[in-house]
């Protein structure tokens, strides 16, 4: 039986359950009809000059300065995390990856000159030039309402896209907010396009004439939007899941190590792709690790995130909630210890659990090995650098890592080692907030990259352009073939490549012909 799609979505605040609005879903050709629409528009903006598109995205920036709180409340109402939280980790973060994209658009979108080593190429001029794929799809998660959508579409557009969003079901609010704002700074509301509803929607826009896809979600959707832009060879970046590792080392420091871990795995209720789903201690410092984390979850207060006090909100739904409760269920039926929390906060509302720490976990349980997305720290003992690399690396994701220790060097040893988008030392997270640093990830976590440079790179299509500075000559190597032609190709080999003085000059004298033969 077919599922009917749904005509319209409700936004529903995940903390009280209080209805935020109801809007009406895009239809496929709806869907289509937007793409179309920013189709027609994109040469017009591609064709403006790249400082009036960065003078645009410095508009932006000043109307979300200045709408920063009411931003960052509309996110905490609509995705549950404490406001104070949505302003560092979104309205902050975007500020200044929008400063990045005004300070680098011009230089990375300036043609380079490509020099020829080859002495036979050197008649001509080559250059790269970095050119709008188009049309940009982009499909965003709840999590980061704003600022994965934000970043994505600020490359997309400095570098003269036109884009078509299609956000999370749960969080259309903050989407249509942050088009708002790009329409307030003066952008031609075809450039930035919101299209409203569930996973069909994005399917639709998947299937829609765009020219790429960046996708942000789960592996297994990611899979689904792979497979149909596989059909059409759409070109994607897919920004997928992570089951990051946290490892400390015997040398770090304690106390900072522990309130690290908290905030890696707690905040956002742990519902950050990069947040930490597993620790791994070594073992000389595992029960004082274990001992202060339990001593400092003690003091976290959990509730409604839009009372400035709260430091760990609900979490998005009740099908969210219970995900992560079968696999602390199972964890603990195969022997985890539990520290703190453990169970629902039936009493603060439906979507609420607690910080949870777990103790000798393994990584045969589901916890170690699937995405939690829940405030869950499991932690398990290591005894050498070789064994925690081993079990970093024993996972299907590859996000980022984080390795904790005073050593530099021996950290960085580690880091090499971890087959992991990013690996920071001695913080974690945090690199979702460095402008100029990429995002994305190994193996299951994704392909291709956002944020940063890279990011930019992928918003484009290298187009490189030759031109021949001798348009009046026939060149040496077209139509009048002959044995004479193959000695002359021969000896221009050699002149090129051959090792000895020798063989190149004899190579010359063969190849002396070659400007004067007979070419049709
Ligand atoms: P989902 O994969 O469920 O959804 C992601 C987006 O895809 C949503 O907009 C969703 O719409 C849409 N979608 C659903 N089905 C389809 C389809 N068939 N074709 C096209 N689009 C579709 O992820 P979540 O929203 O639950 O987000 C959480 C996930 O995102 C986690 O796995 C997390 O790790 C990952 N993530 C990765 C990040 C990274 O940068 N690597 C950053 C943040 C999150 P709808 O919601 O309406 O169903």
């Amino acid at each position: 039986m077919e599922v009917q799609a749904a005509a319209t979505i409700v936004s529903t605040n995940p903390a009280t359950g209080e209805v935020l609005g109801e809007l009406g879903c895009s239809t496929p050709e709806e869907v289509q009809a937007a793409v179309a629409r920013a189709k027609a528009i994109q040469p017009q903006w591609q064709a403006t000059p790249v400082r009036e598109r960065v003078a645009l995205l410095r508009r932006f920036q000043q109307r979300l300065r200045e709408r920063g709180n009411e931003v960052a409340s509309l996110i905490c109402r609509e995705a549950g995390k404490p406001t104070a939280e949505a302003l560092a980790t979104e309205v902050l973060v975007v500020l200044d990856a929008t400063e990045f994209c005004i300070r680098n658009a011009e230089r990375f979108l300036r043609e380079k000159p490509l020099p020829h080593a080859n002495p036979a190429m050197k008649s001509k001029r080559g250059r790269l030039v970095r050119e709008a794929y188009g049309v940009i799809g982009i499909i965003s998660p709840w999590n980061y309402p704003f600022s994965i959508p934000a970043i994505e579409t600020l490359g997309a557009l400095v570098t003269g896209n036109a884009v078509v969003l299609k956000p999370s079901e749960l969080t259309p609010l903050v989407a249509l907010e942050l088009q708002g704002l790009f329409l307030g700074a003066g952008l031609d509301r075809e450039l930035m396009q919101v299209v409203i509803g569930e996973g069909s929607v994005g399917a639709a826009l998947t299937e829609s004439a765009i020219d790429k896809l960046i996708f942000t979600g789960s592996v297994a959707t990611g899979k689904r939007v792979a497979e149909a832009a596989a059909g059409r060879l759409l070109p994607v970046v897919l920004e997928l899941g992570g089951k990051d590792p946290m490892i400390v080392l015997d040398d770090a420091n304690l106390e900072v190590a522990s309130s690290g871990a908290l905030w890696g795995a707690f905040m956002n209720a742990g519902q950050t792709c990069l947040s930490v789903e597993r620790c791994y201690v070594q073992r000389s410092l595992y029960e004082p690790f274990l001992a202060k984390c339990r001593e400092k979850i003690a003091r976290l207060r959990v509730g409604n995130g839009i009372n400035s006090e709260v430091e760990i909100g609900p979490m998005i739904h009740a099908r969210q909630l219970k995900i992560v409760e079968d696999q602390v269920n199972d964890a603990i039926q195969r022997g985890a210890r539990v520290l703190a929390g453990g169970q629902r906060l039936s009493e603060l509302g439906p979507n609420f659990y607690a910080p949870t720490l777990l103790a000798d976990v393994s990584n045969d349980m589901r916890l170690m090995q699937e995405e939690t997305f829940g405030p869950v720290l499991p932690v398990a003992a290591f005894d050498t650098d070789e064994e925690a690399v081993r079990w970093a690396n024993d996972s299907n994701f590859g996000l980022a890592a984080s390795v904790w220790t005073r050593n530099r060097k021996r950290g960085e040893t580690i880091a090499t080692k971890i087959k992991a988008g990013t690996v920071m030392l001695n913080d974690m997270i945090s690199c979702f907030g460095i402008a100029e640093a990429p995002h994305g990830g190994f193996k299951q976590s994704g392909i291709g990259r956002t944020h940063g440079e890279l990011g930019l790179q992928e918003m484009v299509q290298a187009k490189y352009l030759d031109a021949d500075l001798l348009p009046r000559m026939k060149k040496v190597w077209w139509f009048g073939y002959g044995t004479a032609y193959q000695q002359q190709i021969e000896g221009l080999t050699d002149v090129l490549f051959a090792r000895s003085w020798i063989a190149r000059l004899k190579g010359g004298l063969r190849s002396a012909g070659l400007l004067r033969r007979d070419k049709f």
